[in-house]
């Protein structure tokens, strides 16, 4: 498994991987893109950002959000494809169809399909159900972006959204496996954390021939915002660290579990993940 004294900042003055994200921001600094960059800047890779919308949130909850226009989407792709170059990126709030369109031609026009992995977290909604897709724009990211993927990301609401398929088991997280792989991304995650009757998060890996599974022990905490975020960050990182997907999504759920093992209370009602949170304090326990 990919460690994080692997991962550990290049020396001063040389120059780290770079990463993309492209996804929203939250105001209240627990999910969206602050919760990506502070994943990035713990895992030593330099990320960038695309702005997709800003959302008016804090702990009680997203109260609006504004999308930034496409073209301002689009150029922030651009300019950081052109210059400082992009070694992975991941998404996350697309708001809508016309920015998932955008996206989807802004990446093959800048010649990164194929070449970057990309990690898709298709995030419809924050962890108390708000939504942060348009419900007209789940055709768009299942159909246009997905495919595009090296890994799609869903918890199970979203997997209920892209296939219409209620993971309640072991044999129904396969089959959502199978229906997330057809739509053509390389790699499906079908994330078990919010199957709550078990007392494991497990989560299920396919590549279209072989599953792999990845299992922490539950962690009982109503500080849990950015964890979806913080996962596909991190495995992001770690496949621009140069690690296969099987590498980064082991390295990644470890990660993940301990900052959510070390999430903080922040405001008056869901505190974040600990982003900050360091792997070597419970190295002895893995
Ligand atoms: N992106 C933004 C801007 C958000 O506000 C949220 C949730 O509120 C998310 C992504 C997804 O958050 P999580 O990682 O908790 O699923």
């Amino acid at each position: 498994m990919a460690d994080l004294d692997e991962l550990a900042l290049p020396a001063p003055g040389q120059t780290p991987r770079r990463i993309l994200t492209i996804a929203g921001s939250d105001s209240g600094g627990s999910a969206g893109l602050q919760a990506d960059m502070r994943a990035f800047a713990m895992l030593g890779v330099h990320g960038c950002a695309a702005v997709t919308a800003v959302t008016v949130q804090n702990s009680l909850g997203v109260k609006a959000f504004h999308e930034i226009p496409v073209d301002v989407v689009a150029g922030q792709i651009s300019a950081v494809a052109s210059d400082i170059g992009i070694e992975a990126a991941k998404t996350g709030m697309l708001a809508s169809t016309a920015i998932i369109e955008t996206i989807v031609a802004t990446w093959r026009a800048e010649r990164l399909d194929g070449a970057v992995p990309l990690v898709v977290d298709p995030v419809c909604a924050s962890n108390v159900g708000e939504p942060l897709l348009h419900p007209s724009a789940l055709d768009a990211m299942r159909d246009a972006l997905i495919p595009l993927a090296t890994l799609v990301t869903p918890n199970l609401d979203e997997v209920r959204l892209l296939v219409g398929i209620d993971v309640v088991d072991d044999e129904t997280q396969h089959d959502a496996a199978r229906a997330l792989h057809a739509l053509g991304p390389r790699w499906a995650l079908v994330k078990g954390g919010h199957l709550r009757n078990s007392p494991v998060s497990s989560d299920l890996l396919f590549d279209g021939a072989d599953f792999y599974r990845f299992a922490a022990a539950r962690v009982d905490t109503r500080h849990d915002h950015g964890a979806g975020d913080t996962l596909a960050a991190a495995i992001a990182a770690a496949l621009a660290h140069g690690h296969t997907v099987p590498e980064a999504v082991s390295f990644a759920k470890v990660w993940v579990t301990e900052c959510i093992r070390a999430a903080y209370p922040i405001g008056r009602g869901h505190g974040p993940v600990n982003g900050m949170a360091r792997l070597s304090a419970t190295k002895g326990d893995r």
